[in-house]
C-alpha cells in the first residue's frame, strides 16, 4: 500500500450569518421549518428581478481572508455559473471566477488558494413516489467557498484542517459552519501516485482526480479518504486506470460511489454578471483592512501560543478551552477572580473545570446556566486550597455540592463541608492513622521522606477531606520524631 501517495485538496462551503440573503431581503433564516416563507421574485428569480449586494456577506468573507492571511482583492466582480437544475431557479448560480474577493492565505500549514462569494441554492426534497418538492428558504442564501491547494498528504490532516477552519468561523461568528446540518460542506479531491514519482519531484504529474461530495461529518472525511486510497491503489494494481469522476458516500456500505462523471469548468459558461456592479475594495471605507482588523478576536492559533505560554496549559487541556467556548468563558471568569494568578491557581482552576465541571455538567445539565458564579465559585476553592484552607478532595466536594444544590461555594464552605483546623480534633484521627500504618512509620522513620505525604493523605481520607492538610502534617511530624 505505501507504493502510492495521495494527493488531496478540499473544497468547502459554508453558509454565512446575515440578516438577509446574498442578492435580496428575504430572511436568512436557517432554522425556519416552513418551506417557502424566507423567498421573493429575487431568490425565485421571476423575470426582471433585479440582485443587489449584501455588504455584511462581503465584510464576513473579507474576515476571514484577513484571519487566514489571505490577500484581499482590490478588484472584484461577480459571474453567472450557468447550468440546469431544479434547485437553480435563474439556470445559473451567482458566483464568483476570475476575481475572488481573497486569494492566498494558509491554516494549519495548508495554503489556501482562493476564498469567494456565492449564493447557495434551493433544496430538493426527493419524495416517496415519482416527484420532488423544491423549498426556496435557502436559494439565495450567502455562501463561502474556499478551495485549499492540493497539498494534503493524510485523511487526518484533511479532517484536522476542516475542524480548524470550522472553528475559526466561529471564533469570527460569521457561520455556525455545522457539517450535521449542512451549513458546512466539505468536498474532497484525491489522486493518488507511485511514491517514486513524488521523490522525483512534488510538482511531476499527479495521478488522475477523483471528487468526493455529500460528506456531513469529519469522521466521514476521512473514511472517505482512506477507503479511496484503497481504492484507487487497488485499480493502479491491477492495471487499470482511475476514471475522472464525482463519488458520493454510502454511510451504510462505507464505501464510496460513482455519482456522475465531472463536467469541466468550461461546461458552465461562466461570465460577468451584468446585473451586478463591480467592486473595488480599497474604495469602500468599511472593507478597508483597519476596519475589519477590529472586529476580528482572538483566533485559535494565538490562544493555543497563549494558553500554552502565559499560563503554561498543556496541549490537551488548551485545545479542550480552545474548543469549548462555554468551559473556556468559565475559564477566563474564574481567573479574573483569582486572588493570585500564579501558575499553581491556574493549573487548579483548569483541573476543576475540564475534570470536574465538565464531567459533573452531564449529570446537572443547567450548571453552566450562570457562568459568573460557577467562576465565582471555582475561583473561591482555588484560593481555599491554595492557602491550605481545604484540601483538594475536600474541594472536589465543595465543587459538587455546589452544582447539586446551586448554592454558592461561599454558603456551602459556611455549612456542611468546612475544614476541621481544630489540632484536637485531628490528633486522634493521627493517632489512629499511625497505629494502621506501622511498616509505613517505620520507613518514614528510616529517612523516606515521601511516607509522609502516605500519612498525610491516610488521614486526609479518615477525616472525609475536611482536614487542614498543613495542620495534619504539622501533627504528623511532631509524633514521628
Ligand atoms: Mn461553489
Amino acid at each position: 500500500m505505501k507504493d502510492y501517495v495521495p494527493t488531496i485538496g478540499l473544497e468547502i462551503h459554508a453558509e454565512l450569518k446575515t440578516k438577509t440573503k446574498m442578492f435580496c431581503n428575504s430572511l436568512n433564516d436557517s432554522e425556519e421549518k416552513r418551506p417557502n416563507v424566507n423567498i421573493c421574485e429575487v431568490c425565485v428569480a421571476e423575470p426582471g428581478a433585479l440582485p443587489t449586494i449584501n455588504k455584511q456577506a462581503v465584510k464576513n468573507v473579507l474576515k476571514i481572508g484577513l484571519a487566514l492571511s489571505g490577500k484581499i482583492a482590490d478588484f472584484t466582480e461577480f459571474d453567472r455559473k450557468n447550468y440546469f437544475y431544479p434547485d437553480i431557479p435563474k439556470g445559473y448560480q451567482i458566483s464568483q471566477y476570475k476575481y475572488p474577493l481573497v486569494q492566498g492565505g494558509s491554516l494549519n500549514g495548508i495554503a489556501v488558494t482562493r476564498i469567494h462569494l456565492e449564493e447557495d441554492t434551493a433544496k430538493s426534497m426527493h419524495q416517496e413516489g415519482d416527484f420532488s418538492l423544491v423549498d426556496f428558504n435557502r436559494a439565495g442564501v450567502p455562501l463561502m467557498e474556499l478551495v485549499t491547494e492540493p497539498v494534503i498528504k493524510s485523511a487526518t490532516e484533511a479532517s484536522d484542517f476542516a475542524r480548524e477552519l470550522q472553528m475559526v468561523l466561529r471564533y469570527l461568528g460569521i457561520s455556525d459552519a455545522d457539517m450535521e446540518k449542512g451549513n458546512m460542506r466539505v468536498e474532497v479531491n484525491i489522486s493518488i501516485r507511485p511514491s517514486k514519482d513524488e521523490a522525483k519531484n512534488s510538482s511531476a504529474k499527479l495521478g488522475t482526480k477523483v471528487e468526493i461530495k455529500n460528506l456531513n461529518s469529519f469522521k466521514t472525511v476521512e473514511k472517505a479518504i482512506e477507503y479511496e486510497i484503497k481504492r484507487q491503489t487497488k485499480v493502479l494494481e491491477e492495471g487499470s486506470k482511475v476514471i475522472q469522476e464525482t463519488r458520493g458516500w454510502n454511510e451504510i456500505k462505507q464505501e464510496t460511489f460513482s455519482q456522475r462523471i465531472k463536467e469541466d469548468s468550461h461546461d458552465y459558461r461562466y461570465f460577468p454578471d451584468p446585473d451586478l456592479p463591480k467592486l473595488f475594495i480599497s474604495h469602500i471605507p468599511e472593507f478597508s483592512e483597519t476596519e475589519l482588523r477590529k472586529e476580528i478576536p482572538e483566533l485559535p492559533k494565538e490562544k493555543r501560543v497563549r494558553y500554552r505560554e502565559r499560563y503554561n496549559l498543556t496541549e490537551d487541556d488548551a485545545e479542550f478551552f480552545i474548543r469549548n467556548g462555554d468551559f473556556d468563558e468559565v475559564f477566563k471568569l474564574s481567573l479574573d477572580r483569582l486572588k493570585d494568578n500564579d501558575e499553581k491557581s491556574v493549573k487548579l482552576v483548569s483541573n476543576y473545570i475540564i475534570s470536574d465541571l465538565a464531567g459533573a455538567v452531564k449529570e446537572f445539565p443547567g450548571a453552566m446556566s450562570n457562568k459568573t458564579k460557577v467562576a465565582e465559585d471555582i475561583a473561591l476553592i482555588v484560593d481555599m486550597i491554595v492557602t491550605g484552607k481545604i484540601s483538594s478532595r475536600g474541594a472536589k466536594d465543595i465543587l459538587r455540592a455546589t452544582l447539586e444544590t446551586n448554592k454558592t461555594a461561599k454558603e456551602i464552605v459556611g455549612t456542611s463541608v468546612s475544614q476541621i483546623n481544630d489540632e484536637k480534633d485531628l490528633l486522634d484521627i493521627v493517632i489512629r492513622v499511625i497505629g494502621a500504618n506501622k511498616s509505613v512509620v517505620d520507613e518514614y522513620k528510616k529517612g523516606k521522606i515521601a511516607s509522609l505525604q502516605y500519612l498525610i493523605g491516610q488521614s486526609m481520607k479518615e477525616s472525609h477531606g475536611k482536614a487542614n492538610p498543613e495542620i495534619l502534617r504539622k501533627i504528623l511530624t511532631s509524633k514521628l520524631v
